[in-house]
This record gives C-alpha cells, structure tokens and sequence, in this order.
C-alpha cells in the first residue's frame, strides 16, 4: 500500500518533503523580484527586454486601469492571447485587482470561445488584434463590456508596443485601491478544462492553489535552478496551465528571465536558443519530436539547456533518449493536471530518474492507486488503478458545478482520471486516461504500451494509437503514424513489427500514414478529435 509514502525516502535532506505555502497573494511574487533584482530582465521578447522595475510597474498601471474602468475583487478578466509581455502585464494587473483570470487559448472557434465566456461571465478581455472579429461575433451573448486588444508585430525591425493596450494603460491614474485577498479561498485563475465529460469546466484555482504549485517546484529543483541567473525559453503557451506554471510564475518566482515565443516555428525556435542561450525549457513531447527530427538541430547546437521539462503528455522512452543525444540537455519528464495548478509529480534531479516514470511526488503531495471499480480500495504497488492525489495545489472545485466537482473531489482527494501504477521505489507510471483505453475481445489495450513500440521503429516519427468500432471485437486497434521526413515503411512492415515485439491481442489490425496529426495549441495529440473522425467512417 501507498500509505508507506516510499518514494518520500528518495528525496535528500536538503530537500523539504513539505511546503509552507506563503500567506501572501500570486501577484506578491512579482513584486518579490522587484525589489530583490530591479534591473533583471523579466521577459525577452525579439529585441525587447523588459526588467522587473518596468514589469512591476506595468501590472500595477495595468490594475489601476483595470480599477477604473470599474473592475472590481471577484469579476473575471480573460486573457486570450499568445506568450507576449502585455500576457504578464495583464495577468499580474489583473491579479492585483483581485480579478479572477480566465486563460483562453487563442485557437478556439467561436462556439468555444462563447461557451468560456457565458460560463465564466467574464466582462473583460485582453485579446490579440487578429481575435477581434472572432470576439465581436460572440460579444451579443455574453457579458464583455471592455475589450482591451494588443498588437504584435513580431519582426525584429519594426516591433512597436501596441497602442491600444498602452493607451487602457494610461487610462488608470497611478493609484490602486487597496483590496484584501484571502490567498487560501479567494480565486486568482479560472481555467477552462476538458474535463472527463461534457463542456469544458472551469477549474478554481485559489491565489494559494498557484503560489502553492510554484513553491513546490521550485523546492523540487532548487539544487538545478539559480535564483537571479535562469533563462526560461518559454514557447509552451502561458495560456495552458502548465506554461503559465514553469514559464512565467516560476521565473518571475526565481527573478529570471523568460524568452518568450508566441508561437512553436521550429527554425525560430533553433535560432532564438541560439541567440539566447535559454538554460531551461519546459516543453510537451511533439516539441522535443521537431527539435529531435530537424536535419540542423546538432547545427544550431542546442547545448545551452540545462534543463527541460516534459509534461501534458507521456514522452516516449527512444524520443527522450534521441532527444538527450542530440542536444547534451536532460530531459525530466513530470506529470500533472489543470485541477493541480499543474504539477504533482516530476523525476528528480536528485536522485533516480526513471525513464517511462513521471518520477515521485513534488513536496506536500500525497498520491495514491484505487481500484477501476468504485473507486474506494487502494490497489496492491504494481496493480492498475486510477490515480488520486492530495496536496495545497489541489482545486477549490469547478466554477458552478457542485455535481462535477463531488465526483472529482472525494474525501479530500482528487480523482485524476488517469489510469496509473507506483513501483516498489514509488515512482509513478502513467498508463493513460481511463477514457482512452481500448477494449477488444474483452482485452484492455492501454495505448500507450502500442505506442512506446512504435515509436522504437526506425521509420516513425509520430504515433497515436485509439480504439475504433469493430461489430465482432467491440473495438479493433488502429496506429495512425507520421513517417519521418527520408524514410518509409508501409502497413505490413509496421504490423509485423508490433508481432515481433508486442502481445498479439495489442497488435494494431490497422495502420493509417498521414503528414501530420491533430493537435491542440499546447502540442498535445487530439487523440479524442482522431478517434471522433475516424468512427464515423
Ligand atoms: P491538462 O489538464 O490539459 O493539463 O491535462 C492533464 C492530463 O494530461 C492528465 O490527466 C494526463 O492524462 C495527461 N498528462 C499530463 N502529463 C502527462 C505525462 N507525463 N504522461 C502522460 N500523460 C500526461
């Protein structure tokens, strides 16, 4: 049993197993940085740089400007917009208020956009000046009042802050009236979640929940991060929960520097490490996939990186290996979910890394395996179950839906929807999402354990495995792949690759090549968009 907290015996004295989480509100942390590292740059954007002095005060012109156009403690401010500083400006200024920011992804259609905005009733929103007609069209059912839009031009030569933007800033005079936060229950982010069913819910993220997550990580890798000195290269979009985590709030927590992206285009990216030299890179799999399959990645040299941190999505063991090869850096996969602010688990840097694992719990979090039945019994270490986890980072709830949140939060522990096992040293090994399992001929199939086995073949660059209907076996597995760029392999190759080295009931009756596969903005597989599209065949 998991009671034991085994893996807590890896971590080394000089690590605390447990967190005290500030009393004090998110947006404190920059204000922290400020004062300890004035002229630090916060934020690298092209040619721009952007210390800690100017950022502070920025949030805080923002927050005045906020205040007066009436934005009051409690009311939600969405952010839609790429990784820019007017996102931190924004979301530090609207924290300031005691606003509850709702991080919307840029990339959403209307339908979506209208759903975020009606359930979070949000009457103000920072968007990006290409969304406007996109919000405009959605603007007569929902509730904004203000809309604040930011230009981007991203060309080195001719970058100009935004007028708009800059103009509602100096709109506030200076002041900001005081409001009191009571970090533990007040809300500091709204994010909008997939979720297990139905719409997206929007997880409360409490000010505590978020300074929480940071603390802990930062605790987690205090031996590799140097206050002061660390350069982020954040292109993992801040709108997702985990970029906001690890490129934004963590690096505003340890003053450094973050080199922002708005967007993942791989030669900017070579280029930009280049240039900047990043020390740390936060990233999800397809990331690391590009950098590892681009013909120059050894050129460019990718040598600076210290750090990367993989998360969102599992890494395949060969693409870890491959991508460490390549670049000299070390890749420390974690795991972690919207309604844990993100972070629940990482390998260590301290002690075992164990690729395929995503490590042992962050200080102050406590998880455990239960069956797939009820839910209610602790499973043996090694056995299947679903994964729960407790801890400060843990949401207050969903935003409205008492009923949803009842069956997500039971007895103090959050139920992860993940199909996880803990080994005897109490590593944890995601399996997948209990959605995504297959069922053929009364077999589970977990697509993972298919994929780890393509990704071992020489020719596949991209893998995703899901269940399709089959009227005799309930379902049948099928691989849909992306080749790498000079090779090729055909259905019955790749079939009898997977004979050779998997389980005949795992073996995948169909194979589909395609040039790319679905993904979310954040570079996650849209495995449920795949099997949607491929079931109605
Ligand atoms: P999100 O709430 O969008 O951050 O998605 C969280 C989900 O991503 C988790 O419940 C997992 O299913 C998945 N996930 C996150 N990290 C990993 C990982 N390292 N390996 C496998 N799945 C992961």
């Amino acid at each position: 049993m998991m009671n034991e907290k085994k893996w807590l015996s890896v971590y080394p004295d000089s690590i605390s197993k447990e967190i005290k989480v500030p009393e004090f509100p998110m947006q404190r942390i920059l204000q922290n940085a400020c004062e300890s590292h004035p002229n630090n740059t916060a934020i690298t954007f092209y040619d721009r740089k952007i210390s800690y002095q100017e950022l502070f005060h920025a949030s805080l012109a923002f927050a005045s400007a906020l205040q007066k156009k009436g934005v009051q403690k409690g009311d939600r401010v969405a952010i839609m917009l790429p990784n820019c500083p007017q996102y931190v400006i924004a979301y530090y200024g609207s924290l300031t208020t005691g606003a509850i920011i709702t991080q919307i992804n840029p990339m959403l259609v209307e339908r979506e956009l209208q759903h975020i905005l009606q359930d979070s009733g949000a009457e103000t929103i920072v968007i990006l000046d290409g969304l406007y007609p996109k919000v405009k069209s959605v603007q007569q059912h929902a509730n904004l009042k203000n809309i604040i839009v930011v230009s981007l031009q991203t060309s080195e030569a001719d970058f100009q802050p935004d007028a708009s933007f800059d103009q509602f800033m100096k709109t506030g005079d200076g002041k900001i009236n005081p409001v009191s936060i009571d970090p533990e229950n007040d809300i500091a982010v709204l994010q909008y979640t997939g979720g297990t069913t139905g719409r997206s819910k929007g997880a409360m993220l409490t000010h505590s929940n978020i300074l929480a997550n940071v603390v802990q990580t930062y605790e987690f890798f205090k031996h590799e991060l140097k206050i002061g000195t660390e350069r982020t290269l954040s292109v993992i979009p801040l709108f997702h929960v985990f970029g906001m985590s690890s490129a934004m709030n963590l690096s505003v927590y340890i003053a450094g520097d973050s080199i922002m992206l708005p967007r993942f285009e791989i030669e900017e990216v070579l280029e930009t490490i280049k240039r900047e030299q990043p020390t740390t890179f936060p990233g999800v799999p397809t990331m690391y996939v590009a950098l590892t399959n681009h013909p120059k990645a050894e050129e460019y040299g990718m040598g600076s990186i210290q750090v990367c941190n993989s998360g969102s999505a599992p890494m395949p063991v060969e693409l870890l290996r491959e991508f460490e090869r390549k670049s000299g850096a070390k890749i420390l996969e974690g795991y972690g979910l919207t309604e844990a602010s993100p972070t629940t688990h990482c390998n260590p840097a301290f002690a075992k890394r164990k690729p395929g694992s995503v490590g042992i719990g962050v200080p102050s979090t406590e998880y455990k395996v239960m069956d797939l039945g009820d839910g209610t019994k602790e499973v043996a270490s090694g056995e299947l179950g679903e994964l729960v986890v407790k801890g400060p980072q843990v949401m207050k709830g969903y935003w409205n839906m008492p009923e949803e949140t009842a069956v997500t939060l039971r007895g103090g522990w959050l139920y992860t929807g993940d199909i996880a096992k803990v080994d005897e040293d109490g590593y944890l090994y995601i399996v997948d999402r209990k959605k995504d399992l297959i069922i053929a001929s009364g077999y589970n199939i977990y697509p993972r354990d298919v994929e780890e086995v393509l990704y071992e073949h020489p020719a596949v660059q991209e893998a995703v495995v899901i269940g399709v209907p089959d009227a005799y076996r309930g379902e049948s597995v099928k691989a849909v792949l992306v080749l790498k760029n000079n090779k090729t392999a055909n259905e019955r190759e790749i079939i009898d690759y997977c004979r050779a080295n998997l389980s005949a009931y795992k073996v995948p009756h169909f194979v589909e090549f395609r040039e790319e596969l679905p993904k979310t903005n954040v570079g996650k597989i849209l495995r449920r968009a795949l099997r949607e599209e491929l079931s109605r065949k």
